[in-house]
């Protein structure tokens, strides 16, 4: 295979069993080697290797930081790897029209240290910020803790150039505000997770960056209250920048990871509001009253940047925190229209006692996005086994609520076994891949 990408310098091309075993995984638990991987500089390189990999039928996995949760850039079928982390460039801020265009492997947390220059950001937020490429966050349509005001990373997608399964670089999309022109294409290609086309070129919409946060952290004595206050902070217009939401299981484990000290409640809810003036403070003190209605029984205002700051720390390291907790996570990705969010904490301690498994539940409660965590040990078999079917029946439960299997982490390898009970419109979905890459070269094995 390496004959036919002599054009490329030779470190840029990697080969040996010890580089091929560091692209065989990302922050899943699949695990599969490629027989080649490859770092093109340019949209020029990036169109060769694909035609080269088409007339030869080479399965092609494009690749960001490999942060994917849910085995995205694996490369189940071997081929090439196509490691886009060299075409990091911020190529243009645009600020008269709040407009950034990048290469896709610019990392989220460097773009929006760049943007504060200019007193702009990009906010969807991902927890693997510090890492993560826009690219992988684009095939994936990531979010975070920001989702809940600011929406995910398909609200700010303008324009993408993208080179297809054939080697065709194509431009899709618009710098105007809005447009009724043709297909929504790069609807299509967001959240396509490396399925349809490899994105070269990215232009953000970016916003004014809040200059005012407050920030409390609120204790309850069960997920289902809660989840009832939650409903209620979204309904009341508050437009909460955060609201993230910790159980005991997960606050233990964070506490073990960081040192930091949480009061001694089942559940820990995040607030934050955000915006020019003081009034964000008055904001908050109405949302924690909402939160008083359902029994919140402590809650610990950020006082000053460096409370506010070991909160986020707090959170952030949940999945970290958790990793590290029990041998082997199952982190799964559920999202349910907010009004269930109430009964999803009661599902979640129903199944955990049914099927005697250990969960432990965070996540974007604000959006009714929650990441029950299946605490296991891969080496028991018997364990693994429940808590496989635990998860099974919780898919099946969110289906019932008019959820969704993922609500950022996306379909990949983890969850393609049960995308058909989300989706009656699969067969859709597969023309669409099969007319834009016919020879199916492009990321196999993923989704479905
Ligand atoms: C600790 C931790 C916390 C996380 N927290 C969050 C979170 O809060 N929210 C969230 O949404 N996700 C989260 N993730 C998951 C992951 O970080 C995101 O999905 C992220 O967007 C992936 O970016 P990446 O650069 O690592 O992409 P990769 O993992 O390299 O790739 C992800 C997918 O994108 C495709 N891809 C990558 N680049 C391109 C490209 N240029 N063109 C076409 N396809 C491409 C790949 O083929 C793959 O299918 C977390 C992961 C970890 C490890």
């Amino acid at each position: 295979m390496l004959q036919f990408f002599d054009f490329m310098d030779e470190d840029r091309v990697l080969s040996t069993p010890e580089e091929l075993l560091s692209y065989s995984s990302d922050a899943s638990r699949h695990r599969s080697l490629p027989n080649l991987v490859l770092m093109p500089y340019s949209k020029e390189e990036v169109s060769r290797i694909v035609k080269i990999a088409n007339r030869e039928r080479i399965p092609l996995v494009p690749r960001g930081a490999g942060t994917s949760l849910s085995g995205g850039s694996v490369p189940v079928d071997g081929g090439i790897v196509l490691d886009l982390t060299l075409m990091d460039s911020i190529i243009k801020v645009d600020l008269e029209n709040q407009l950034v265009t990048l290469e896709p492997g610019v990392v989220y947390g460097r773009l929006n240290r760049e943007l504060e220059k200019y007193g702009v950001f990009f906010p969807p937020d991902p927890g693997s910020g510090s890492v993560c490429t826009i690219g992988g966050m684009v095939a994936t349509n990531s979010s975070g803790l920001r989702a809940v005001k600011y929406g995910t990373t398909r609200d700010y997608v303008k324009k993408l150039e993208v080179v297809l399964a054939d080697g065709e670089i194509i431009r899709c999309g618009t710098k105007a505000v809005k447009s009724s022109s043709g297909y929504d294409l790069p609807g299509i290609f967001v959240g396509s997770e490396g399925t349809l086309g490899i994105f070269t070129e990215i232009t953000l919409r970016v916003i004014k960056k809040p200059t005012n946060y407050a920030t409390s952290m609120v204790g309850f004595s069960d997920g289902f209250k809660a989840g009832k206050a939650v409903r209620e902070i979204m309904y009341s217009g508050l437009q909460p920048a955060v609201l993230e939401i910790m159980d005991k299981n997960t606050l233990q484990a964070v506490e073990k990871y960081t040192g930091l000290n949480f009061p001694d409640v089942e559940v820990l809810l995040i607030v934050e509001l955000d915006g020019f003036d003081e009034k964000v403070t008055l904001y908050l003190r109405e949302a924690i009253e909402i939160c008083q209605k359902y029994n919140a029984n402590i809650v610990e205002e950020a006082i000053s940047n460096a409370d506010r700051e070991s909160i986020w720390k707090a959170r952030k390291s949940a999945l970290p925190a958790l990793a590290r907790y029990k041998p082997t996570l199952i982190l799964e990705d559920v999202t349910v229209p907010i009004s269930f969010l109430p009964s999803l904490f009661k599902e979640l301690e129903v199944l955990g006692k049914k099927h005697g498994v250990e969960i432990a539940t965070f996540g974007h409660a604000g959006d009714g996005n929650l990441h029950p965590t299946f605490l296991v040990d891969r080496n028991k078999r018997e364990e693994v086994e429940r808590a496989e079917k635990a998860i099974g029946e919780l898919f099946h439960k969110v289906i019932k609520m008019g959820g969704t299997l993922s609500g950022e982490h996306g379909i990949g390898l983890e969850k393609k076994r049960y995308i058909s009970i989300e989706h009656n419109s699969i067969s859709l979905m597969k023309q669409i891949k099969k007319s834009l890459d016919p020879n199916g070269i492009l990321n196999p094995g993923k989704i479905f």
